[in-house]
């Protein structure tokens, strides 16, 4: 399919943009929006730039049943010479496609999907905020729209894009977040839906969101749900821990989400020759480096959330204050880098932003 064939109708009633020292996030969308049609036999079909505007479906939709969806989330950046860039967005349509293949989900045109969100970003480029800090949240997601209330794979869906222009992830900043380990719920197991990016692993995790938000926790840390032993994941972010000079992040294993941001800093780490790990670790051995002094950093990586430097963990009924709750040095390296490369004052050597 080619760019040519999107269909572009342009609003005719433009909203008014938010203050940025108002933003909060995900609350307010850009007037336009990437939609495409799937229908059994016909494959995906009408790819197309509408006015951001309410759907209509069927109470009988499969999505609000049974659940079949998926999405993602990346960002348009404003850099300092007043250029909009993408950051890494192949891989997040490549991502959308394996949740869609365990959700069983026709595959999407990767490519088609990145020239819909290029026209769809220049189209509403002047919803990107300048402020520091500040970005264009984008959100593709499909969802099931077949009427029927038969358990079995959608004949019909959407494929939409929505953007929202978006301040910071925590109120914050930068500034260290507490973090609650989750003793009683689990998010996901080995071979469930943990590594696919679809709705109910969130659902799933309110729960324990919720008393970590009553106890002043911002996120939960996810254990595995086999033995409730070894770390997995934050609600919206990849964890990481510096212990004695080295950076431990748990391994793909199958019920973690792959993050890009984690990519992306396990790449930074080793192109600066910190030594950086992949590989189980317990909850044991963090409490363990945190009582002989070794625990130095632990800090979340994800789209949203940027390098949310962790202040403080809490298990059962220790509270581990982490490198006294301040910002460690290799957080704030990697929150630099990141940063810096997509507000383009450092220069891309990875290639991984798209003008
Ligand atoms: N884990 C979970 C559960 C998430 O929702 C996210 C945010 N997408 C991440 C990790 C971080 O992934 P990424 O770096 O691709 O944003």
């Amino acid at each position: 399919m080619k760019m040519s064939e999107i269909k572009i109708e342009l609003t005719t009633n433009p909203k008014e943009k938010p203050a940025v020292d108002q933003l909060g996030f995900g609350q307010v969308f850009t007037d336009h929006m990437f939609i495409m049609d799937y229908t059994e036999g016909q494959g995906w079909h009408d790819p197309r730039i509408i006015p951001y505007q309410p759907l209509s479906l069927e109470p009988s939709s499969m999505v609000f049943h049974y659940g079949q969806s998926v999405f993602e989330g990346l960002k348009a950046y404003l850099t300092v010479n007043n250029e909009t860039l993408l950051f890494r967005p192949d891989r997040n349509f490549n991502r959308l496609n394996n949740s869609n293949d365990r959700l069983v989900i026709p595959a999407i045109d990767e490519e088609l999907a990145l020239e819909g969100l290029k026209k769809l970003v220049t189209i509403d480029r002047e919803w990107i905020p300048n402020a520091p800090g500040t970005s264009l949240y984008v959100r593709p997601f499909i969802i099931a729209t077949e009427p029927h209330l038969g358990v079995h794979p959608a004949k019909n869906y959407l494929f939409m894009i929505i953007m929202s222009p978006s301040g910071s992830y925590y109120k914050g900043g930068i500034n260290p977040v507490k973090i609650m380990v989750e003793q009683q719920f689990v998010r996901a197991v080995v071979g469930g839906t943990g590594e696919a990016k679809t709705g109910g692993n969130y659902a799933s995790a309110l729960k324990g969101q919720e008393i970590a938000d009553r106890e002043g926790y911002a996120q939960t840390l996810w254990l595995d749900g086999k033995e409730n032993r070894y770390i997995e994941e934050v609600g919206s972010m990849n964890i990481f821990f510096k212990i004695n000079g080295t950076v431990i992040t748990p391994a793909l294993n199958g019920s973690i989400l792959p993050g890009i941001t984690r990519d992306s800093m396990i790449q930074v780490l080793k192109s600066k020759n910190i030594p950086v790990e992949e590989r189980l670790i317990s909850i044991d051995e963090v409490v363990e480096a945190y009582q002989n002094g070794t625990l130095e950093e632990a800090f979340g990586t994800g789209t949203a959330a940027v390098i949310s430097p962790v202040g403080e963990l809490k298990w059962r009924d220790e509270k581990m204050i982490i490198n006294n709750g301040e910002i460690g040095e290799v957080s704030q390296m990697l929150y630099d880098t990141l940063t810096g490369i997509q507000n383009g004052t450092i220069e891309d050597t990875f290639g991984w932003t798209i003008k």
